[in-house]
Order: C-alpha cells, then sequence, then structure tokens
C-alpha cells in the first residue's frame, strides 16, 4: 500500500463466530470491501453467511452468539467492539433475512424509523424521505399503505429503504432475492448497483443466488461450513469450472437459459 492509499472501508481478518460453546459456525473468514464496491458472499444453507454479516454489525449477541477471534476494521479503525447503533453511526448498516418490516406502520412511518437513529432535523427527514422515494418510486405510491399490507418485493424496498435512512456508507443486505418473482429482484439490484455509483453507497450481499450476485458484485467470496472456499473478481469466479459446477448451476441445470441469471439459485444447482 502506498503511503496516501486509504484503508478498505470493510476489512474483514480471520474472524471465527460461534453460537454458545459448541457451533463454531465461521472460522477464519477475510474478506475486505472497498469504498463504492458491491461484494457477494456466496454459499448454500448453513454456509455461515448471516452469521459473517451479523459479526460484522455486533448483531450475534441477541443468539448466545460471539466473535472469539479476528479482526473487523473499519476505515482501518478496529469495530469488533462497538454496539450495532455505534456502527450505524459510523455508516455501517445491516438489512437483515426476511425483509423485516413493522406490519402494522405505513411505508412513511417504516422509513421514518430508520431516519430517527440519526437524530435529524424536520427538513432533513423529509429530504431523505424524498430521496428514497426517488430511488423507490413504488414506496412514494405505497406511502400511506400499511407495510403489513405490501407486497415481498415492497416490503424489500421498505427494509433497503429504512436502512438507507441512516445515510450508510455499508449495507450489509441478507439474502434479498429471497422469495422474490426475478423482475422484482432486478429491479432492486439494479437501485443497488444505482446507489453505489451515484452514492458511493457500497454493500456486502449475503445471496444463494449466485449467478444474480455475481453479475452485479465486483468481487465474491464462496463460503462452504463456515470457511471461504473460494474467492476473486466477479468475472474470475464466473470463469472457475469448480465454481459454475456447484455454484452457478451452468451445468447442472441443463434448462437454464444461458443469460437467465436470476433464474438459477445455488439451492437449485446443488439438490
Ligand atoms: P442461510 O442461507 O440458511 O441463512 P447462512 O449461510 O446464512 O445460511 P448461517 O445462518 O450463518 O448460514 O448459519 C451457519 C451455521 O450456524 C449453521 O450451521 C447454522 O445452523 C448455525 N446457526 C445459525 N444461527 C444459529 C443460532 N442462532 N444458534 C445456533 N446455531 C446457529
Amino acid at each position: 500500500m502506498s503511503e496516501t492509499a486509504q484503508p478498505p472501508l470493510l476489512e474483514v481478518d480471520d474472524i471465527h463466530a460461534h453460537y454458545g460453546q459448541a457451533i463454531e459456525a465461521v472460522r477464519g473468514v477475510s474478506l475486505t470491501v472497498p469504498q463504492a464496491g458491491i461484494v457477494a458472499l456466496l454459499g448454500a444453507n448453513g454456509a455461515g453467511k448471516t452469521t459473517t454479516l451479523k459479526a460484522i454489525s455486533n448483531l450475534l449477541g441477541p443468539e448466545r452468539g460471539t466473535v472469539g477471534r479476528g479482526r473487523i476494521l473499519l476505515r482501518g479503525e478496529p469495530a469488533n467492539r462497538l454496539s450495532a447503533s455505534d456502527l450505524v453511526k459510523r455508516g455501517v448498516v445491516q438489512v437483515l433475512e426476511g425483509r423485516r418490516c413493522f406490519a402494522q406502520l405505513t411505508v412513511e412511518e417504516n422509513l421514518v424509523s430508520g431516519g430517527f437513529l440519526r437524530g435529524p432535523s424536520r427538513q432533513q427527514l423529509k429530504a431523505d424521505l424524498d430521496q428514497i422515494y426517488a430511488w423507490f418510486p413504488r414506496l412514494r405510491d405505497k406511502r400511506a399503505t400499511r407495510a403489513g399490507l405490501t407486497s415481498g418485493g415492497e416490503q424489500q424496498m421498505i427494509a433497503i429503504g429504512r436502512a438507507l435512512m441512516t445515510r450508510p456508507a455499508l449495507v450489509l443486505l441478507d439474502e434479498p432475492s429471497m422469495g422474490l418473482a426475478p423482475i422484482i429482484v432486478q429491479e432492486i439490484f439494479e437501485i443497488i448497483d444505482t446507489l453505489r455509483r451515484i452514492q458511493q453507497v457500497s454493500f456486502l450481499i449475503a445471496e444463494q443466488n449466485a449467478n444474480l450476485a455475481l453479475h452485479y458484485a465486483d468481487h465474491g467470496y464462496i463460503l462452504e461450513n463456515g470457511i471461504v472456499a473460494a474467492s476473486g473478481s466477479s468475472a474470475e469466479l464466473r470463469l472457475r469450472d469448480d465454481v459454475t459446477d456447484f455454484y452457478l448451476g451452468a451445468r447442472r441445470d441443463p434448462h437454464a437459459e444461458p443469460h437467465d441469471a436470476l433464474a438459477v439459485s445455488l439451492n437449485a444447482s446443488v439438490a
């Protein structure tokens, strides 16, 4: 690194995470997310993707999970001991798996609840809301609808929009495509891509749909039983036979259209 080089936005160095005394879910995971980068964290069910994201955002505690070893650096500074809310203040926010929304609150109330974490003025809040509606026009149309009555895709947009209301530098996104129609998934990933290009927001995205994630990401890490089994640029990973065989479904799914990236999920390919 030259003297003037900035440290990466996020550096995870050899972390080990376990639940209770017995289950070591993540064993020596290292990864890097640069500023304005999209990084994919791939792997099958139980590979350790969610645990890795929660280790970074310090959300393992409620599940009796801990990070036993390793370092998490944010802009070069140790971040292991920062609480989830301190991490949000430093620009790291997680969108949990399962597009969690407050079902009884309106779309707008859900979004505003994300904004309050920063204690903004009314004017700032309004400006941030307008910005979210510009990214997600569907949410503007549904602003007064109860979140529980919106579609799965809209709920995922609400969850991402609420995270964006914290004005993050890094969004940890857990399985954004899960259970959604390909067209909606594509819409969401296009917005992610735009946010990275225009707002310089970085994303670390846990996904089982490896084809989809590598289409948008610059770099990917493949987890297997809690360790990084492969990593590289998205282009490199897509060219590797072992990766395409086991993770991209290219050889396993004879019905997959060559460009139908959204339709081929990791689960289908390893089944
Ligand atoms: P999925 O796509 O199914 O969410 P994942 O790659 O995100 O999978 P994790 O949820 O991180 O994987 O799980 C990694 C391992 O840790 C698995 O063996 C899982 O059973 C275990 N695990 C996850 N959460 C807990 C928990 N709260 N308590 C105990 N073990 C857990």
